[in-house]
């Protein structure tokens, strides 16, 4: 028996009972496996597949079918205009981190920033986003996983393709910088970005994320100790701008942590749940 590249989505499309958007998922896996973009298959439809491309498409749904998130098994994801590379062990962009990307903008622009922190790059989206978007700014971009700042390596250098300058204007840096003030010494930071690690840890995670690094989703007991310690951190240094991405019940203690800064703004995501804050510091007399 022998299945077409139609038929095949149509089976994928039944079978992925775990996914809300099956077919999609069903189109994405079978790009995966053939090596072709979603327009092919939609002018390719009666091609046959061999056995091996097919057994391969079974076992992949399979795996969806036991929560495996799609982005880990095709180690790709698309986040805001860019696709990036993604592998296990570091935390999947979310679409709602690209209006995070929105705010920072605003910032850089109004402002006229030149040099930017990011605690937590993970991937690196935000940091290679911002830097695509802003031809004039440089970025030090840390995380304490060095996994993490490998894949963003990765991205800088699949995505020199748009921006050869990324290579240059992106700084990586391993380490706590929470825990050690020395960074903050050595360098002038005009703005800070993070999505920092925000769930609280007795959270039960839904059965795909909990394929995710725990450490770059667990923030602490109440969830928000990171955030907290950002917010003292960027005050302690007089970072004049801050910007990060929050739970969805977070925006009251943030206020109260952001009392010494002298405008708040919280922005929400799509589902009207607030999401995170840009905060500038005052400028503080010599
Ligand atoms: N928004 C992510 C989630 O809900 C959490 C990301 C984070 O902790 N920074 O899975």
């Amino acid at each position: 028996m022998s299945f077409s590249i139609q038929d095949v989505l149509d089976i994928g499309t039944k079978k992925l009972l775990s996914s809300s958007r099956p077919r999609l998922e069903a189109e994405m896996l079978l790009c995966h496996i053939l090596d072709v973009d979603r327009t092919y298959l939609h002018t390719h439809y009666d091609q046959i597949l061999n056995l091996k491309e097919f057994e391969e498409f079974l076992t992949l749904l399979n795996r969806i079918n036991q929560y495996e998130p799609i982005e880990y098994i095709t180690g790709r994801v698309s986040f805001y205009d860019w696709e990036f590379e993604i592998f296990p062990g570091v935390l999947i962009p979310r679409p709602e981190t690209e209006i995070l990307i929105e705010q920072c903008n605003k910032i850089i622009k109004n402002y006229k920033i030149g040099s930017v922190l990011e605690l937590g790059v993970g991937s690196g989206v935000i940091s290679i986003s911002l830097a695509i978007l802003n031809p004039n700014i440089q970025i030090i971009a840390s995380d304490i996983n060095p996994l993490a700042l490998e894949l963003t390596r990765r991205n800088i250098q699949k995505l020199s393709k748009i921006d050869k300058s990324l290579e240059e204007r992106i700084v990586l840096h391993l380490g706590d910088i929470l825990q050690d003030d020395d960074l903050f010494q050595k360098h002038c930071f005009e703005f800070w970005v993070s999505n920092p690690p925000y769930i609280a840890n007795s959270y039960v995670l839904p059965k795909n994320v909990a394929y995710e690094p725990k450490e770059a989703l667990f923030g602490g007991e109440s969830g928000d100790e990171i955030l907290k310690k950002i917010i003292q951190m960027a005050n302690k240094h007089r970072i004049p701008y801050l910007a990060c991405e929050i739970g969805w019940d977070q925006k009251q203690s943030m206020q109260k942590a952001l009392k010494n800064f002298s405008i708040v703004e919280f922005y929400q995501d799509l589902s009207g749940l607030d999401r995170g804050f840009i905060a500038k510091n005052p400028i503080q007399d010599p």
